[in-house]
């Protein structure tokens, strides 16, 4: 059997995994990536959704020097209106205080082909297609994968392999998990008129509307719609022909983009978050969504995601700086610690926003006004929440 030996092995290339093995292989890292689906083509790529990239996770881009190549596709977010289902019930956001944008739309489908393109380049970088993990075990003081007639022998294995993780499964990593029992349906779409690059989101009863600027496809004016819902009424809506979609989505969005011309795609999302009880076991940490999952209702899953990666860089960095070799339990302990207290606040975050913006009677309508009037009027507190948001806070 043939053996591969590699500092680190990435189990998933998705948004996570392909991050981590880019900005890793600028530390001179031998690196193998195990990826179950085939080899990465953009044109047949399902996934229509876009993220909203916050103006930390950019920095980090800046820094391992890949955002040039992701911001040919991103359109910037200047402004953020926060509407209450009373209409006249705002929070307005911008970011005249420090000059830069709110954020960046990009649909993931390019996230993922620029990191591809440069992954491919790289030569201390192997990448498997086709393989999912499944046998893992321990050599002295390394860890391996094995295959059907290979395996990977590595100092670290770095589990980048979503929600469901199988890295998870097979180790028995206990996780607090939440099923909210509803649905995100993303709808991207052309409109009369410029988004004027500003970001909305309603608050509407049944759940949050949001509302994502996206770049002009030649002369159509583009936007992506995230709509969290009832099952039932998301299941329903979806069963309308798109003429119909279209009428009850313009008078949600009250005409804040001219109309509706046409639906370009459509995909339905399960809510449910988890949060791991440990980001680590022994030479093996969690990355991304098999660490932690959210509410998409602040759209900061892949940012904070992007954080563990950039920490996990970090630590490398200091470690070879020091000359240590990775992947020892002190290693897997210090990124659980700068990791996991991030991703338990983010978790309780989203879910006590969705609840408190669900609940529907006088007196919480009422609190839920002065609430949003205070932190519209509030300076200080605003400028909190956009920083948070903006992921340098
Ligand atoms: C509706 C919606 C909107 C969102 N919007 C935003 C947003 O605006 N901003 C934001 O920051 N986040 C957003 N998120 C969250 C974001 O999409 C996720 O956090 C991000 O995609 C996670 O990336 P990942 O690489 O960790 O996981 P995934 O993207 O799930 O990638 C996992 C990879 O591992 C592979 N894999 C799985 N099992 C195995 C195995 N056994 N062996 C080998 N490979 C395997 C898979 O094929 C896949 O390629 C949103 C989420 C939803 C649901």
């Amino acid at each position: 059997m043939k053996e591969i030996q590699s500092n680190i092995t990435i189990v998933g290339g998705g948004l996570i995994g392909a991050a981590a093995a880019y900005s890793l292989s600028k530390l001179g890292k031998k690196i193998v990536i195990l990826e179950q689906k085939s080899k990465f083509n953009r044109k047949k790529i399902l996934d229509k959704r876009t993220t909203a990239i916050s103006e930390g996770t950019k920095k980090f881009l800046e820094e391992i020097n890949i955002w040039k190549n992701i911001n040919k596709h991103a359109e910037p977010i200047k402004k953020i209106q926060i509407i209450d289902r009373n209409q006249s019930n705002k929070i307005f956001f911008d970011n005249e205080r420090r000059k830069s944008n709110l954020g960046y739309i990009v649909k993931n489908e390019f996230i993922l082909d620029s990191l591809y393109k440069e992954l491919e380049k790289q030569k201390n970088i192997k990448i498997f297609n086709n393989i999912a993990i499944k046998d893992i075990f321990y050599e002295s003081n390394r860890i391996v994968s094995k295959h059907n007639n290979f395996c990977i022998n590595s100092n670290v294995l770095l589990a980048s392999d979503g929600k469901n993780s199988s890295v998870r499964k097979i180790f028995k990593t206990p996780i607090y998990n939440k099923d909210y029992k509803r649905k995100a349906v993303v709808i991207n779409f052309y409109h009369s008129k410029n988004h004027d690059n500003t970001a909305y989101e309603f608050f509407l009863k049944n759940g949050p509307l949001a509302i994502l600027p996206m770049q002009k496809n030649k002369n159509y004016f583009q936007s992506s719609i995230v709509w969290t819902n009832t099952n039932e009424f998301i299941n329903s809506l979806l069963l309308l022909d798109d003429g119909k979609i279209i009428n009850i989505l313009n008078d949600k969005i009250k005409g804040s983009l001219g109309t509706i011309k046409k639906i370009i795609s459509k995909q339905i999302f399960p809510l449910k978050a988890h949060l791991n009880s440990k980001f680590f076991e022994k030479r093996i940490v969690y990355l991304g969504d098999s660490a932690h999952s959210f509410h998409p209702i602040a759209g900061q899953g892949w940012n904070l995601g992007m954080q563990d990666v950039e920490n996990f860089y970090n630590l490398v960095k200091k470690y070879n700086s020091l000359g240590l070799e990775i992947g020892d339990e002190i290693f897997c302990k210090e990124y659980h610690k700068n990791n996991f207290f991030k991703a338990y606040r983010l978790y309780q975050i989203t879910d006590k926003v969705d609840r408190i913006f669900k609940f529907d009677n006088v007196g919480f309508n009422y609190l839920r006004f002065s609430v949003i009037n205070f932190l519209e009027r509030g300076k200080k507190t605003k400028n909190r929440i956009s920083d948070f948001a903006m992921g340098i806070n």
